[in-house]
Formats: structure tokens, sequence, C-alpha cells
């Protein structure tokens, strides 16, 4: 899937990047918000990353809150240093689907990955049949 992330700070966007590319993804990623506003569009992402704390006029619930006015429906995920009480409520009212605190770990981003991925289904890594006799009620 093609995920967009919106982060000024080079250190996780090389993280997101390499597991990413161990999925299979591809990472589209704007330093600010305004440009990934501007670059919607055509960047025509499966999934969103936010960085709430970004340089530029315009912070990461912000550009969230736009992006929903004008009718985009992708899932964004919050991505926030201040994992504090009411922050979760704040990231959904803007819009967000959900939210992770940073520092970013690498399971609940694999994870996540898992989760937003629509081409999941079309790539069983184990047959049915096997999954149903491991689960039997032999
Ligand atoms: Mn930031």
């Amino acid at each position: 899937m093609r995920i967009l992330y919106v982060e000024d700070n080079p250190t996780n966007l090389s993280l997101v990047q390499r597991l990413a590319r161990i999925g299979n993804h591809q990472v589209i990623s704007h330093p600010d918000g305004e440009s990934a506003l501007a670059d919607f569009e055509s960047d025509k992402p499966d999934l969103v990353l936010m960085d709430v704390q970004l340089q530029g006029a315009m912070n990461g619930l912000e550009i969230v809150k736009a992006l929903r006015e004008r009718g985009y429906r992708t899932p964004i995920i919050a991505l926030t240093a201040y994992a504090m009480v009411g922050d979760r409520e704040r990231c959904l009212e803007a819009g967000c689907d959900d939210y992770l605190p940073k520092p970013l770990s690498v399971e609940r981003l694999v994870d996540l990955f898992k989760r937003y991925d629509s081409t999941n289904g079309q790539a069983p890594t184990m047959p049915a049949a096997a999954v149903e006799s491991n689960t039997g009620d032999a």
C-alpha cells in the first residue's frame, strides 16, 4: 500500500521507511503539513501517518481537520510525542482513526501496517485448511 508519512524528524522517517520496505509498502513523505495538503490528491495514499508536532503554520491535527473537511476518508494515524491523558481524544476529534505514541515502537508499526493493508487477505501465508486442522476439535 501507499503510506503517506508527514514527519519533520529524519530518524523517525527512516525507521518507518525501513519497516515499510520489509512489508513491501511504499512511503511518500512530506516534512510539513502544508505540502502534504497540497500534494494529497496526487499522492493518493492508502494510509496516512501524521506527526502532530510539525514545523510551519499548521500542526498535524490541523492538517487532519483540513483533509476531513475536504472529504478525504483515508485512514489517518496521529503520532504524538506527548502521550498524555486527552491526547487520544484530541486526535480522534480532529478526525484521526487512531494514534501512536512516540518514541515509535517497531512492533506497533508493523502491526499497524498489517491491519491497514487491504491486500493482506489476498496473500495468505498459511492455507486455510492447515489453520482449521490446528484448531480442530479432535
Ligand atoms: Mn515533529
